[in-house]
């Protein structure tokens, strides 16, 4: 693969820099004519997805992004009808200053509504209020056999494979959600650092109860004695206070690809120790952040993806049963001895409630989420090393964040994939989808 196609496929299309393979750009289009003419289609959003499930080689792409309407807004009961276009950074700066927010949302606001609910999307609050397709009372989906109002009381299997769908089962025209009340934009955040994930997996579970959101940042550098230490932060929406919007635009931008030659084992380390030092010191401190900075710390940084040079990266996620802390604490020391341990590794314990999409990846367990610098064959071993891991674990791993998975990964991760099948349209098709259908 050349370094150009291997950045384009594994670094979050920012929007600007995706071209659309088999088309003209002229041919992007919420034009659902499209449907009968292409050979196959896949409804794009704003391409935050790492990996190839919003990719489609063979295809076109739908870009949704014109579709961007606030359709209604019920200010008084927090529910809001949109077009699936509308990007979360968007939608924000709308609902916070009527003291709404979103019920559920992932590390980025630079995702569309349609993305939230084709990925089934969770955040740091999964243990007590599951995915953002719990929050979908109703959508509209256009395929090859017309308009469809979805929901659990209409068309309700088309409504759940819909929900984490991947964008296979047609294109969400539009869909009405559920919001949450705040009477603040501030956040209330402590931090609390654990020496090992033994540590880890003893305080996460009591910190449930006192938080709405609990989100751990791993040193996946530290080995020995420090193996599987790192902080966890953790917040509630502040109970008074002003109702603001934050910064749609990043503070910070990077403007070039990094050489590759920064981003190596000692860079890696000092960094990770640096950070982790930086943050104890919050230790017994409660801090009032905006939520913009505990939410989208990434977000202030533009084209941070730059940071792992024109190679890109891969990101891969996963989760394993609670029960398989042992099974955690030996991918991490694989992470470690391989010397190829990340900048950001993200730790969370999701909760029990369940979701209504078929291909939801949120689960029970422990989840991590993984950046690992492209060094080709070496990194594509490393994750499947630890895909290998999971999968015997009785594990999972998030189509959103993979551009590796196989057939037989796919079908052990979600039981309920015969049934998904039968949904999918035959005109979507993704590069993801191509790989997993065998
Ligand atoms: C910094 C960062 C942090 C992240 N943190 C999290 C996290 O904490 N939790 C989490 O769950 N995810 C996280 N993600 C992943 C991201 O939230 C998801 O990949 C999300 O789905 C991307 O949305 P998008 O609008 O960019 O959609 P795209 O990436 O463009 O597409 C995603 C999928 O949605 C489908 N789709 C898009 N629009 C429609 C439509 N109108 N109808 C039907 N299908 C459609 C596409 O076909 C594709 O399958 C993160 C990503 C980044 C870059």
């Amino acid at each position: 693969m050349q370094p150009e196609q291997a950045q384009r496929a594994i670094v979050p299309g920012w929007r600007n820099d995706i071209q659309f393979p088999g088309a003209s750009p002229s041919s992007k289009s919420t034009d659902t004519t499209m449907l009968t003419e292409a050979t196959s289609v896949l409804p794009f959003g704003n391409g935050r997805s790492y990996g190839d499930s919003c990719l489609n080689s063979d295809g076109d792409l739908i870009d949704t992004c014109r579709l961007d309407n606030i359709i209604a807004f019920d200010r008084i009961n927090g529910v809001l009808t949109v077009e699936p276009g509308v990007a979360f950074s968007d939608l924000l700066q709308i609902i916070v200053p009527a003291g709404w927010f979103l019920p559920v949302t992932p590390g980025t606001s630079q995702i569309t509504v349609g993305g939230a609910i084709a990925n089934d999307v969770h955040g740091k609050n999964h243990y007590r209020d599951g995915t953002f397709g719990c929050f979908v009372v109703n959508l509209t989906l256009a395929n090859s056999t017309g308009l469809h109002v979805c929901s659990l009381s209409e068309n309700a299997e088309l409504f759940r494979a819909t929900i984490g769908g991947l964008g296979l089962t047609g294109i969400i025209t539009s869909a009405t959600i559920n919001l949450m009340r705040i009477h603040s934009s501030d956040m209330n955040v402590e931090t609390q650092v654990f020496n090992s994930l033994d540590e880890f997996a003893e305080i996460s579970r009591p910190l449930h109860e006192s938080y709405q959101y609990a989100v751990a940042w791993l040193d996946c550098t530290a080995n020995a004695k420090s193996l599987g230490r790192g902080v966890f932060l953790n917040a509630n929406h502040a109970d008074n206070g002003t109702l603001q919007y934050g910064s749609k635009h990043p503070g910070l931008n990077v403007p070039v690809n990094f050489p590759s030659r920064t981003l190596n084992h000692f860079s890696i380390k000092a960094f990770n120790q640096l950070y982790f030092y930086m943050q104890r010191r919050n230790v017994g401190k409660q801090l009032q952040k905006h939520y913009h900075s505990y939410f989208y710390p990434l977000d202030a940084i533009g084209q941070w993806h730059r940071i792992y040079g024109s190679k890109g990266f891969y990101q891969y996620q996963f989760i394993v049963p609670l029960t398989e802390i042992s099974t955690m604490k030996k991918i991490l020391t694989v992470i470690v001895e391989s010397g190829m341990g990340s900048f950001l590794a993200v730790l969370k314990e999701f909760g029990k409630v369940s979701s209504p999409g078929m291909l939801s990846f949120p689960r029970e367990g422990y989840c991590l989420a993984l950046d690992f610098a492209n060094r080709a064959e070496k990194t594509e071993q490393l994750i499947a090393r630890i895909d290998g891991m999971v999968a015997n674990a009785g594990g999972a791993a998030y189509p959103a964040k993979d551009r590796l998975m196989s057939a037989t990964s796919f079908e052990q991760y979600f039981p309920q994939l015969n049934e998904f099948k039968q949904h999918v349209d035959p005109r979507f098709a993704s590069d993801f989808w191509r790989r997993v259908n065998g």
